[in-house]
């Protein structure tokens, strides 16, 4: 089977690798939809903390599927059922595991990470991965290629908790990209009056736009402080997002918030980015909250899919591209390019 493999110490490659064998606890689980992340792209750049020297894993972390082989000992899964895989496994031990925070545990192992992930035809699930609940049964009637996206939304679903938003908020987004939007439509589903939205691409702007965003802004346009002040009637936003990875951005985000406003830093600085200044004098007189997140619990998981299987949010505004899974090294092409929004790939069956 075609997969997209990389090996930590620098190499990307497009290979034929064999169908997974599995064992006697473990499924075969076939690849219907695939989504591409910034993640796989920083991976192909910069390798991951968590592979070995050497270690060649296949790509790909976002995926639902259908279970075409179930070992002799598998009781709770069987074959032709549909499944979306919540990608952290946890080392099941630790406090965070024990929570069900299994994207917290200091120890986990990841699909697409440093174990054989979906960017491929066949993915073997482990027993691990379904004893902590990460294999997710999923409706008949929703589209794999639409269920693919559980797993980013997962991350925002975090997010939004995270960042408090709550009923008549003013929040406003950094960046309009897959997580941007994402985020933006569940800003909206909990509540918030108003979503601004900052990005550096109009087109990107008017999708926002499209999805709801009340007020959008281009900083090619001037100072992003002085728009949210004029259009906020200068009382700040109750929430800020920052779904971009930049310092700058960061820094700023505090001048832009209300007394008691959240900021919730959603996208990380890549590894080893030296500490971003910020005025702490903003957050002690402003007395705000500044937070993190990263990834997704399987609750999380649980409550994107749910959203998504009653059609609260419509994820196909945030897909560009639909591409057979034997285009993989294009739909590669396309991500490295920084091209599209998300790019899902899908098996036969689930373009049909
Ligand atoms: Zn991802
Ligand atoms: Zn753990």
């Amino acid at each position: 089977m075609i997969a997209a493999t990389y090996t930590q110490g620098g190499a990307f490659a497009i290979a034929e690798v064999p169908v997974p064998s599995i064992g006697e606890g473990e499924l075969l689980v076939k690849v219907e939809a695939t989504s591409l992340c910034g993640t796989d792209v920083k991976i192909t750049r910069h390798g991951h903390r968590r592979l070995k020297p050497g270690q060649t894993i296949i790509l790909g972390h976002e995926f639902v599927g259908t279970i075409t082989k179930a070992g002799s000992k598998v009781t709770n899964f069987a074959v032709g059922e549909r499944v979306g895989v919540v990608p952290n496994i946890g080392c099941g031990f630790c406090e965070m595991c024990g929570r069900g925070l299994m994207n917290m545990c200091p120890d986990y192992s990841a699909f697409g990470i440093n174990m054989d992930g979906s960017h491929t035809e066949y993915v073997r699930i482990t027993e691990a991965t379904m004893a902590q609940g990460n294999v997710i049964k999923l409706s008949k009637t929703v589209s794999f290629i639409a269920a693919a996206l559980a797993e980013p939304l997962s991350c925002a679903v975090n997010g939004i908790r995270v960042a408090g938003v709550e009923q008549g908020d003013f929040v406003l987004i950094y960046g309009a990209g897959p997580m941007g939007l994402l985020n933006l439509m569940l800003a909206l589903l909990s509540g918030a009056s108003e979503v601004f939205v900052v990005d550096m691409n109009d087109e990107r702007l008017e999708k926002a736009r499209s999805l709801g965003a009340s007020r959008t802004f281009n900083p090619k346009l001037g100072s992003v402080a002085d728009w949210v002040m004029n259009e906020s009637g200068k009382r700040g936003v109750n929430v800020v997002i920052t779904a971009a990875p930049s310092p700058e951005i960061q820094a700023e985000a505090l001048k832009l918030l209300a007394p008691f406003g959240r900021l919730c830093l959603f996208a990380g600085l890549p590894t080893g980015s030296p500490p971003t200044a910020i005025d702490t004098n903003a957050i002690h007189y402003k007395n705000l909250i500044v937070t993190g997140m990263t990834g997704g619990a399987p609750q999380d998981y649980r409550t994107a899919l749910r959203l998504i299987e009653a059609g609260r949010v419509d994820l196909s505004q945030v897909i560009s591209h639909v591409l057979p899974i034997s285009e993989v090294a294009k739909a590669y092409d396309l991500a490295l390019a920084g091209q599209g929004m998300k790019i899902v790939l899908a098996s036969r069956e689930a373009m049909a």
